[in-house]
């Protein structure tokens, strides 16, 4: 999904808005482990991404509505958000862009997929399913 297929496919209208924004003031930063990883979208669902990515893993997560003062270490990352590349996953009724070079977004998308299967407690490899999701 691009940038441009936003509109049609999120109901949250804060995640568009943020989205549409390109990034620049609505940019946090998700502290995943050892990862810092440039994230956008709205403070519901950014929350809500999290916190899915801490089911997913040993490590705990942490939100920053800001850059952390050691910034983030990867060159990367760090340009990532004057680049229009991002990955935009969906989280419910809203979306998170994850900002990263392609090895971060992946290994941060692994970790919310496997929060979300553990949340859904789904032994199989399905993908996200909104409708599931909601009826939590
Ligand atoms: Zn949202
Ligand atoms: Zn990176």
């Amino acid at each position: 999904m691009s940038v441009s297929d936003v509109g049609a496919s999120i109901s949250c209208a804060a995640c568009r808005a943020t989205l549409r924004s390109g990034g620049r003031d609505a940019l946090s930063v998700l502290l995943v482990g050892r990862l810092r990883i440039p994230v956008v979208g709205c403070d519901d669902h950014l929350d809500r991404f999290a916190t899915t990515c801490a089911l997913g893993g040993d490590g705990s997560t942490d939100l920053l509505d800001h850059r952390p003062a050691g910034g983030i270490p990867c060159p990367s990352c760090r340009l990532a958000p004057r680049r229009p590349e991002q990955a935009i996953v969906p989280v419910g009724d809203g979306a998170v862009a994850v900002v990263a070079c392609p090895s971060h977004r992946d290994e941060v998308v692994d970790r919310f997929n496997s929060g979300a299967r553990a949340r859904q407690q789904l032994p199989t490899d399905l993908p996200f399913d909104d409708e599931r999701d909601r009826a939590e």
